[in-house]
């Protein structure tokens, strides 16, 4: 486009290429009736106006206005109609659009154009009174609401009221008269809360427009973008589109699809409609909507228009279109075409259906999976073999199992949520003001709605399990309580949702870990054949290497051993080792602990047999075995007290002495104190005994048949000097164990990279070293100066919020300093030993952003936790796209 074209553009002038100028909505308004689809005339305001408009502070671009006017003249000529009055009036809906999808978050007015006047004129018009008027009252309140801030609670409670003394059960059970004073009412109401609808309607427009330039900034929609990592800067559309009605009577209709099933993926018709309603009764799930299959018998002709348009844009696009539609006495509008929001699960089968129907190549079909939406599938789901009874059921509105107790409003969600309460939010539907209590909710559970509702797909995009439409819930929230049947349920009462069925059964129902489908091993399959990084998993147990193989780890990257030490079974012995007062006292225990640490080692030697084991010897501080010192310490006050005066206790004197050991191990800063490399050298009598259980299990292994791949791993080093003295007990421990075995067994020994001082100097600690896997947890603590186990809580969350740092580091690599840090180390370690090994095992290594510089620094292989390792291949994948 021209640079001078102005803030406006017609749909005719439009194409998809034009999104960050248009909006989603309207470059695909504009695309659409560039390929010939039935489309609603009308022209898009750019989200420059938007932007212009906030840049100086709610203040329009001088020409703007002017614009608008002329384009509406246009649109006048065009239809044959006026806003606002004459015999054939023209109404039109304006509504937001930004570049990225944010359902339901901004605001839309539609009707607009509709006076006393018109009104009657449309009554002739279409000899539909009823139409025309209830049209004029949806004006009024959605003005109301949306451009001088009524409270909708306002004109709820006074159609509630009107119906209530009708007898209506429905809106639509309301005569031509009720319309007429209900539009009077809602004046009045509107007037009564200091709103002054302008009589003229251009009037209206002028300031529709800046509503929904101001509805940019509201609340939901700020929370939404923090949550979806959308800038606050792109500002919205504004899309002014000639209304089509769907509540023209019986041959009118509007509806929302998909043109595949956005929760299986599965190739088939999907998607709801109301006879006689307009877009926003489906949407708000307030009327619970029919299957679209049913349109076929309901209204045959605009069906048939229906199912070609579907396949049109399907194939236009090459992609599954999430569609919205209205029938206007039989003939079919699109109002939105959009790529659709789908599962995970949906997500795989379509990217793998259409590169089988030869749609896409896989490479599209990559690039077309998020990888943190796999962690969808990784979710639990219910135990096949259950027998429980539902005690009732909703639509399958987004897949997984979901257990926790009832709360009935987003507010005490959120709250209970983060205190770390596993809640279900129970609604008679969800709107966007409840996204905080979605988010905080293991599953959410609505009472009205159809799949589309807002609840469905939000929780389909969080991979939240969401039960809709569940018909026999009353809830009364006021009181907490919701009757099904004859069960009241109330806060204190568990349920379990099945997102995957719909069923909602009482109490908590056994959750068995998800399964794996043939798209998921087809899908990632691609992924493994383009990426260059190798992935591995961190993983400590047998079980867990077992399911991290089958999740496509191709080893272990990182074996905490402390963990193991950490057992109930054998804490006790550890204690011992510590407290032992000297030399053989400590053997002695150490003895005790070889067997154990054997076994362990042995289990995950065979579950990885043919690939890599990175085993990490002893790291956390020794006070992390012993009891804390300000209790220690209140316990020995309290056995003085209780024993005053008389002669010390054996109690007493036990807990005195444990005190003493407390305090001598006691450090200030003990994340930088005796840990990792620098305890073994201390002890070096656990560095020998842990590399004797390492080998021994690997010997034990090996003589099953099996292929142990042992890499032994020396963390915290941060001097050369300190690798070199650790490696020499290490080799001769190993050596001696091999020799009287007499087996052959190779082995490797390495160090982690997570002290500054050892990525500065990395090509002297490479000496030392066959391999280096970067500890970014530490590396990070250490180069930013942040205490990693301090960060959430404090400062760090108001620098997230004021933008002082982009991301919290220990989630996401800080690119420009920690991830300097591991390139200089890798670049570093193989100017002494090209080639040198190199991997990441802090947690970044399952993070997609982080994974893309790790990739770029050219390391061999990211390490991350077993249920990761899916998304950590298709990151890897889909930074070689
Ligand atoms: C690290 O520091 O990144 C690491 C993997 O080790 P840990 O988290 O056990 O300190
Ligand atoms: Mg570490």
């Amino acid at each position: 486009a021209a640079p001078d074209h102005g803030y406006v553009y017609d749909f005719a002038e439009g194409d998809a290429g034009m999104k960050s100028l248009l909006g989603g909505k309207g470059a695909g308004l504009a695309e659409m009736t560039r390929i010939g689809v039935p489309v609603p005339d009308g022209f898009t305001v750019t989200t420059q106006a938007c932007v212009a408009t906030m840049q100086a502070d709610g203040v329009w671009p001088e020409a703007l206005w002017a614009q608008i006017e002329a384009r509406l003249d246009a649109l006048e000529r065009r239809t044959g109609r006026t806003l606002g009055g004459g015999e054939r009036p023209l109404l039109v809906s304006v509504r937001s659009g930004s570049v990225f999808s944010m359902p339901g978050m901004m605001d839309t007015i539609l009707n607009l154009g509709i006076s006393d006047d018109a009104a009657a004129a449309l009554a002739a018009e279409t000899g539909n009174a009823r139409f025309a008027w209830d049209s004029y009252r949806r004006f009024v309140q959605m003005y109301g609401e949306v451009v001088e801030g009524v409270p909708a609670h306002a004109f709820e409670d006074e159609l509630t009221a009107l119906k209530h003394r009708r007898g209506a059960g429905l809106d639509t059970d309301l005569s031509v008269d009720d319309l007429r004073e209900l539009v009077a009412t809602f004046r009045r109401v509107a007037r009564a809360n200091g709103a002054d609808i302008p009589t003229d309607p251009r009037e209206q427009l002028r300031r529709s427009v800046g509503a929904v330039f101001a509805s940019w900034d509201n609340p939901r929609a700020r929370v939404y973008r923090g949550l979806n990592n959308i800038s606050d800067d792109l500002g919205t559309a504004v899309n002014i589109q000639q209304m089509v009605f769907g509540n023209r009577g019986e041959s009118s209709a509007t509806g929302v699809a998909f043109t595949r099933n956005p929760s299986t993926g599965a190739k088939e018709l999907y998607g709801e409609f109301l006879v006689n309603a307009q877009g926003e009764d489906v949407v708000a799930g307030i009327r619970t909507p029919r299957p679209l299959a049913e349109l076929e018998s309901v209204l045959p002709e605009a069906y048939g228009q229906f199912i070609d348009t579907m396949a049109l844009l399907e194939s236009h696009y090459g992609d599954m279109q999430d569609i919205e539609f209205t029938i206007e006495e039989g003939k079919l509008y699109l109002l939105q075409t959009r790529n659709g929001k789908r599962t995970a699960a949906a997500a795989l089968k379509v990217a793998r259906d259409m590169v089988d129907e030869g749609v896409i190549d896989r490479a599209t079909a990559l690039r077309r999976i998020e990888p943190e939406q796999l962690d969808q599938l990784l979710h639990p789901g219910l135990d096949p073999a259950h027998t429980a009874t539902p005690v009732t059921r909703g639509l399958n509105a987004s897949p997984g199992a979901a257990v926790g107790r009832l709360v009935f409003d987003a507010d005490t969600a959120a709250e209970r949520g983060k205190a770390g309460d596993a809640v279900v939010l129970v609604r008679w539907e969800t709107t966007p003001d409840d996204i905080h209590g979605v988010v905080a909710a293991q599953g959410v559970l609505t009472a009205h709605g159809g799949m589309t509702s807002h609840a469905a797909v939000v929780a389909r995009g969080m991979g939240k399990p969401c039960v809709a439409g569940a018909g026999e819930l009353q809830i009364d929230a006021a009181a907490r309580t919701v009757t099904i049947g004859k069960t009241v349920l109330t806060e204190a009462d568990t349920v379990t949702l099945d997102g995957s069925t719909g069923n909602v059964y009482l109490g908590a129902l056994d959750l068995v870990p998800p399964q794996i489908t043939d798209d998921f091993r087809e899908v990632l399959g691609w992924a493994d054949e383009v990426r260059r990084l190798g992935v591995r998993a961190n993983a400590d147990t047998g079980p867990d290497a077992a399911k991290a193989r089958e999740l496509g780890a191709e080893g272990i990257g990182l074996c905490r051993t402390e963990h193991m030490f950490m057992a109930a079974d054998r804490l006790p012995v550890v204690q011992r080792m510590i407290l032992a007062s000297d030399a053989e006292a400590r053997g002695a225990a150490l003895a005790d602990l070889l067997p154990m640490q054997q076994s362990d080692f042995d289990e995950i030697f065979a579950a990885m047999t043919g690939l890599p084991v990175t085993i990490r010897l002893i790291d956390p501080p020794l006070h992390e075995f012993l009891p804390d010192l300000v209790e220690q310490s209140l316990l020995v006050q309290r056995l003085e007290a209780a024993g005053a005066g008389a002669p010390p206790s054996d109690e007493l004197v036990a807990a005195r002495t444990l005190l003493a050991h407390v305090k001598r191990l006691h450090e200030m800063n003990p994340m930088l104190g005796t840990r990792g490399v620098r305890l073994s050298l201390l002890y070096p009598e656990i560095c020998v005994m842990q590399t004797r259980a390492i080998i021994r299990a690997a010997i034990a292994v090996l003589g099953r048949g099996l292929d142990p791949h042992v890499e032994i791993m020396v963390p915290l080093v941060g001097f050369a000097e300190e690798l070199r003295r650790m490696r020499e007990v290490i080799v001769r421990t190993a050596d001696e164990e091999i020799a009287a075995a007499g087996v052959a067994l190779d082995y490797t020994v390495g160090t982690m990279i997570e002290l500054p001082r050892a990525a500065l100097t990395a090509d002297r600690v490479a000496e030392h070293a066959d391999f280096f896997s970067f500890g970014t947890n530490d590396l990070t603590q250490t180069a930013v100066g942040i205490s990693r186990d301090d960060a959430e809580g404090s400062f760090l969350a108001s620098y997230l919020e004021a933008g002082i740092v982009p991301a919290n580091p220990f989630a996401s690599i800080d690119a420009e300093g920690v991830a300097e840090l591991v390139r200089i180390g890798v670049t570093k370690g193989r100017s002494t030993k090209p080639g040198l090994k190199t991997g990441v095992c802090g947690e970044h290594g399952g993070d997609p952003a982080s994974i893309a510089i790790f990739d770029a620094i050219g390391l061999d292989y990211v390490s991350c936790s077993p249920y990761r390792v899916p998304l950590a291949r298709l990151a890897a994948a889909r930074t070689t796209l």
